[in-house]
């Protein structure tokens, strides 16, 4: 039976040495790195170790990093925190995008039920916000900005260090959502004018529900989660401590092999185009979201195939061994019209049969070539106009 998981944007599978890393971890006794005794002493060393080393590949200092439990929890905790730290300077405004992420969109929604002032940004036909619509939407009321580095549905890049540079000379907080950018686009801290960074560990082979918030030094913040003062005063609760060794492992090799990951969902992507072509003919789909590699994230492939509605197409690539996933790929259960492609103004039929095949370094040209043939299968059964 075929297996072939092109899903690699939903969740990646676990590399053996972060794997390695989680069970000797979890396996090295109770330990609470809070604890002031020796066994929570090893506890916090291995986090401390974990945070050097995500520090370092981010070129950013381990005392501006704070792990959560995932790229949601860091998506809600910067917002509602610098949003509300922010009120206190008499700032009220929010400008984001209307592509970004519903861990991203809901809490700006619920900030606005506060009272806080949400401007949504529209984007152009390939997902991308303008700088100008930022520049213009951005002023000394706003207190957060938040763009997402990589779009999660479509790849689209977005200039987040010309925005990121507006949003520093009015005084706002901007803030990145990096997720799925995190292992193919360089994300360096250093250099970047990005004040706060959400990042998950299993988009990159570490394990699910870890992620990492990002806080430059300086950046006014209100912690979201109150409790013990764990992470620095800035989140409460005991730590992951066998997830975080593991993201760090992950995290390594994902920035080592950046470039092989990038070249490799980059060929995989080029030839299920190719054979797509070949199988069925360049008229029978339609490729969303930027062509050219230099506006897009490699590993994200969104297509529709206009007369096949996503949950045909899904439904069917799964019966034949294929896991893709669908338009608006975070909602769980049922399909709804994504919200991604539908701000890019494409049209109901490309929103309704789009469908999004996301690649891994696990991935192959053969598999590419399977699916391609498969697809050919289901279009000739299943167009239904
Ligand atoms: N932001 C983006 C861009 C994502 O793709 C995701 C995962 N779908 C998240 C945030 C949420 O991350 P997590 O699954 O770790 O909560």
């Amino acid at each position: 039976m075929t297996s072939i998981y092109f899903d690699h944007a939903a969740t990646s599978p676990m590399r053996a040495e972060s794997l390695e890393a989680y069970l000797n971890t979890a396996g090295a006794g109770p330990s609470n790195p809070s604890s002031l005794h020796s066994f929570g002493r090893a506890a916090r060393s291995r986090v401390t170790a974990a945070r050097d080393a995500i520090a370092s590949l981010l070129s950013c200092s381990p005392s501006e990093l704070v792990f959560t439990g995932g790229g949601t929890e860091s998506d809600n905790a910067a917002l509602v925190g610098a949003a509300n730290a922010q009120l206190a300077r008499g700032r009220n405004g929010i400008v984001t995008t209307a592509v970004e992420h519903h861990a991203l969109l809901h809490t700006c929604h619920n900030l606005q039920e506060q009272g806080f002032k949400l401007t949504v940004l529209p984007v152009d036909d390939t997902g991308r916000v303008s700088v100008e619509d930022a520049a213009a939407a951005i002023d000394d009321k706003t207190a957060v900005v938040s763009v997402m580095a990589g779009n999660n549905e479509v790849g689209t890049l977005q200039p987040i260090a010309e925005i990121g540079a507006v949003a520093r000379d009015r005084g706002a907080v901007m803030h990145v959502d990096a997720v799925q950018a995190l292992g193919y686009v360089q994300l360096d801290l250093a250099n970047l004018p990005v004040d706060m960074m959400s990042l998950s560990a299993h988009k990159i082979g570490g394990p699910q529900g870890v992620g990492l918030l990002y806080i430059r030094k300086g950046t006014s913040f209100r912690p979201m989660l109150l409790g013990g003062s764990q992470e620095r005063n800035r989140r409460a609760g005991t730590e992951n401590v066998a997830g975080i060794a593991a993201f760090a492992a992950a995290a390594k090799l994902a920035e080592a092999e950046r470039e092989l990951r990038c070249r490799h969902a980059e060929e995989l992507r080029q030839s299920l185009l190719t054979e797509l072509e070949q199988a069925i003919g360049a008229e029978s789909f339609v490729v969303n979201g930027p062509a050219d590699s230099a506006s897009r994230l490699p590993h994200v492939l969104n297509m529709s195939f206009p007369g096949i509605p996503s949950e045909n197409m899904l439904m069917n690539l799964d019966l034949a061994g294929v896991a893709a996933s669908g338009g608006s790929a975070c909602t769980s259960g049922s399909l709804k019209p994504s919200h991604v492609l539908s701000a890019m103004n494409l049209s109901r039929d490309l929103v309704a049969s789009a469908v999004r095949f996301s690649f891994g370094l696990g991935n192959t040209t053969e598999e590419t070539k399977e699916t391609a043939k498969i697809i050919a299968t289901i279009s000739a059964r299943m167009r239904i106009y």
